[in-house]
């Protein structure tokens, strides 16, 4: 028997926000479709754990589906779908729509390059016989947390004669792993009393990859011949051709369950996966869109989005000027009617560190997805802010839809903040606001974020393509 609603309840539910578990406000269907969801999701993961391979795993998936490789000046019409690959680290996928490109694109844009430790140009050296890689990291990390754990290596080699040599190992069953070493607590005294951030230094990053010396080598240098040696019967390498390489180290972990109820995923590298597969879903789904639609995923988000594979450059603005120019219309005008949702994650609120959080401005596990209307540090600085007009035009798309969404903010005021591509997107004229996943333990090498929350990105970026 339900009790009647008083007078106050009523009241409270028409004029003050409801924050609510999704489960208590979707349907069991939708919790089923979204641990279903999750399980593609986690097979992309183990596959994709660097950029260049999310790409690879991204066009293997758009060609299945009926992407085509982009051809600049070819006449496209509606429903045909293109894959822009730009140098092997960043796609673009588009939906040509039915209306004119004059009437603007619809744009999900996420990054697919994660924090990380990359190799130096003269990595390999050996010290009291043991071999090891010299390593300069990849975006924001906690060093000490990479420390002590199974990594494994990623990346591509260029040989003398051109050649390129891509190389995995340590991800397959019976692989070899690699690992950074840290200090026994019975000798770690003095390196307890520095402070966290200070305790491993980006010099100590160093991965141990042998220490068995070359048989009847004389020198110091036995080991380090060794794995030479080594590297030269499987790949073909010389020394030399570190220069011309980029190798990458990651954790070795493989995507799981978290919980007993299995509501979460750990994994390696969800920011910004978590969004980036999702936004690839969603256009892989699109059928017929009435705007043209499009995921960008993007590289060098980590270092701040420069280079010829982030968005702070020309790419995605020259793609779109491209469609343009297909129907004789000028560049801009499309980018100025154009909208976007930057698709990043953000922190979620963790109950073992309230401490850095504002709890009425955090985004929760398991309350969808996050609006985020500006990012940026110390009086917003480095954001592009949404407008109110946008956040509108949003949030009763979301409304519509029966997406269940939330706001978020980057911790407290002057504690701390960062950035999305948004800013570089808004900066072309489009509007953009950031829409995506909380996550706990952000940028660590095991990340944790819930399965429902990922499904309702995936319905946020199909409902945005088909507005
Ligand atoms: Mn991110
Ligand atoms: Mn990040």
């Amino acid at each position: 028997m339900s009790k009647e609603k008083s007078a106050a309840d009523k009241l409270r539910e028409e004029l003050l926000v409801q924050n609510k578990h999704m489960a208590k406000v979707v349907s069991d269907d939708e919790i089923n479709k979204a641990f279903e969801f999750s399980k593609g999701y986690m097979s992309f993961m183990k596959k994709a754990k660097t950029e260049r391979e999310a790409v690879k795993e991204i066009e293997k998936m758009a060609y299945e589906k009926g992407f085509e490789p982009f051809v600049p000046d070819k006449k496209y019409k509606p429903g045909d779908k293109v894959i822009y690959n730009n140098r092997g680290k960043a796609v673009i996928l588009a939906v040509i729509g039915k209306k004119s490109i004059k009437e603007g694109v619809r744009i999900s844009a996420a990054h697919i390059d994660s924090p990380r430790i990359d190799l130096k140009p003269n990595p390999l050296y050996e010290d009291s016989e043991l071999a090891l890689f010299k390593t300069h990291y990849y975006g924001g990390i906690k060093k000490y947390q990479w420390t002590a754990i199974p990594l494994s290596l990623h990346g591509v080699v260029i040989k003398a004669n051109g050649e390129k040599v891509e190389i995995t190992i340590g991800e397959a069953e019976g692989e070899p792993k690699f690992v950074i070493t840290d200090l026994l607590p019975h000798l770690g005294q003095a390196q307890s009393q520095k402070k966290l951030g200070e305790a491993i230094k980006g010099e100590d990053l160093n991965i141990v990859v042998g220490s068995l010396p070359l048989k009847d080598a004389e020198g110091g240098d036995a080991v380090k011949l060794n794995i030479m040696k080594i590297l030269n019967e499987k790949y073909g390498i010389t020394e030399v051709d570190f220069r011309r390489a980029e190798l990458e180290i990651v954790p070795a972990f493989d995507p799981s369950d978290i919980g007993f109820d299995r509501s979460m995923i750990g994994a390696y590298g969800h920011d910004d996966r978590v969004c980036a597969y999702p936004a690839l879903m969603a256009i892989l789904d699109s059928k017929e869109p009435e705007h043209t639609i499009m995921t960008v995923l993007t590289d060098k988000e980590e270092t701040g989005s420069d280079g010829n594979t982030g968005l702070n450059s020309a790419y995605l603005k020259y793609f779109i000027y491209d469609l343009a120019a297909m129907e004789g219309v000028p560049g801009y005008r499309v980018l100025s009617k154009s909208e976007c949702l930057s698709a990043d994650v953000n922190a979620g609120f963790d109950p073992t560190y309230p401490e850095v959080m504002e709890r009425n401005n955090s985004a929760y596990l398991n309350r969808g997805v996050v609006l985020t209307k500006y990012t940026g540090s110390r009086g917003k600085g480095g954001t592009s802010d949404a407008s109110a007009e946008f956040m509108g035009k949003v949030i009763s798309l979301f409304e519509r839809a029966g997406i269940p969404w939330q706001t978020g903010e980057l911790g407290k005021v002057d504690e701390g903040g960062g950035g999305t591509v948004a800013k570089y997107v808004a900066n072309l004229d489009i509007d953009v606001v950031d829409v995506g996943v909380p996550v706990l333990s952000m940028h660590s090498p095991y990340e944790i974020v819930s399965k429902l929350d990922l499904y309702a990105a995936y319905r946020a970026f199909y409902e945005f393509f088909k507005d």
